[in-house]
């Protein structure tokens, strides 16, 4: 016999801003949230390091300890938090059902603010290497790059955060980058042109990482896409930095969600799932900023508080 689960007013996929900001609006209207911690708990602002970009501080603040206020605010106001990764949701009946590796829960209104995840170039010397020399985490392996040469792939923000945190501890980082221009903002762009450490390998992609048998990075195999020269450049580490990717896929054929699947809102946070509101990252192709997931937890809170009002 299926065992029941507690109803709850609201139910939050997702810790990092977004979630977290849904949690302190709900949490104040007095609505108990309950905020599912996933793998990724605290999302991509756990992962990085100085945000100086978040409005109230001058100074800029470390990503981790922004997620940590965030958190300890939400807590002060009655949110509840529970560790697990959901693995199906049930949209077709209200409340909706998720089913957690060890728990049940059912929701009156549901936010999906699962963020996104790091997207990888798709080789497979890349995924046998993930954790023995490739990384998508600077701010989480950079320390064991002492001294070292690395390589950091992409032209975006990620790629330029990444590359400048490396120089703390690698002798050397290169960009490697499939065009000649960077994507990444103008004041980043000014520092890594600045930084000594670092080199730039422009309109290059990565073919293959060696050595995957050997269980260890020793050089990346490039071919410049202009002279379709390859070239082999020796490097210990290889971070990849091209972007990300939303954490949708639980929710394909349940929710609308655009070619690359973002979910797709409208009306502030509304899915075409009444009571199913979508903030952050994973409904967000186009900002995609800390500031901006904020604001868009905050809309899904408001809406989630209307329409358990209108529900009676
Ligand atoms: P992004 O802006 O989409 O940049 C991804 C980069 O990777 C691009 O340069 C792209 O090349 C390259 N790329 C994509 N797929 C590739 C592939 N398969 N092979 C090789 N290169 C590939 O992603 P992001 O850097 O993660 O930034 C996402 C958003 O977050 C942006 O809005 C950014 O401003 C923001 N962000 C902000 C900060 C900050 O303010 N401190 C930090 C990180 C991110 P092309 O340029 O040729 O497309």
């Amino acid at each position: 016999m299926e065992t029941q689960a507690e109803v709850r007013d609201v139910v939050i996929i997702g810790s990092g801003c977004a979630g977290l900001t849904a949690a302190i609006y709900a949490a104040r209207a007095n609505l108990k949230p309950l905020v599912i911690r996933g793998v990724h708990a605290g999302g991509q602002l756990s992962l990085t390091t100085l945000v100086e970009n978040f409005p109230g501080f001058p100074q800029g603040v470390q990503g981790p300890e922004l997620i940590e206020l965030m958190y300890k605010q939400a807590n002060e106001f009655g949110a509840e938090f529970m560790e697990g990764n959901v693995t199906t949701a049930d949209l077709s009946r209200h409340p909706f059902r998720l089913e957690l590796e060890s728990a049940r829960v059912a929701a009156k209104t549901l936010i999906i603010a699962a963020g996104a995840s790091a997207k990888l170039l798709g080789l497979e010397s890349e995924r046998r290497l993930l954790g023995h020399g490739v990384s998508t985490c600077a701010t989480c392996d950079g320390y064991f790059f002492r001294n070292k040469t690395v390589a950091v792939v992409g032209g975006g923000d990620t790629a330029a955060e990444d590359a400048l945190f490396l120089t703390r501890y690698a002798k050397e980082v290169n960009v490697v980058h499939r065009r000649d221009q960077l994507r990444a903002s103008k004041i980043m762009q000014d520092r890594l042109q600045r930084n000594g450490k670092i080199q730039f390998v422009w309109n290059s992609v990565v073919e293959h990482i060696l050595d995957p048998d050997q269980r260890q990075v020793s050089a990346i195999k490039l071919r410049n896409v202009l002279t379709e020269e390859q070239t082999l450049k020796p490097v210990d580490g290889v971070f990849i930095g091209i972007g990300h990717e939303p954490n949708s896929k639980l929710f394909r054929g349940q929710l609308e969600m655009d070619d690359l699947g973002y979910l797709i809102t409208v009306d502030g946070s509304k899915t075409k799932v009444p009571g199913v509101f979508a903030a952050g990252d994973v409904q967000d192709r186009v900002y995609r900023q800390a500031i901006t997931a904020a604001g868009s937890g905050c809309k899904a809170a408001i809406d989630a508080e209307r329409f358990l009002e209108s529900e009676g």
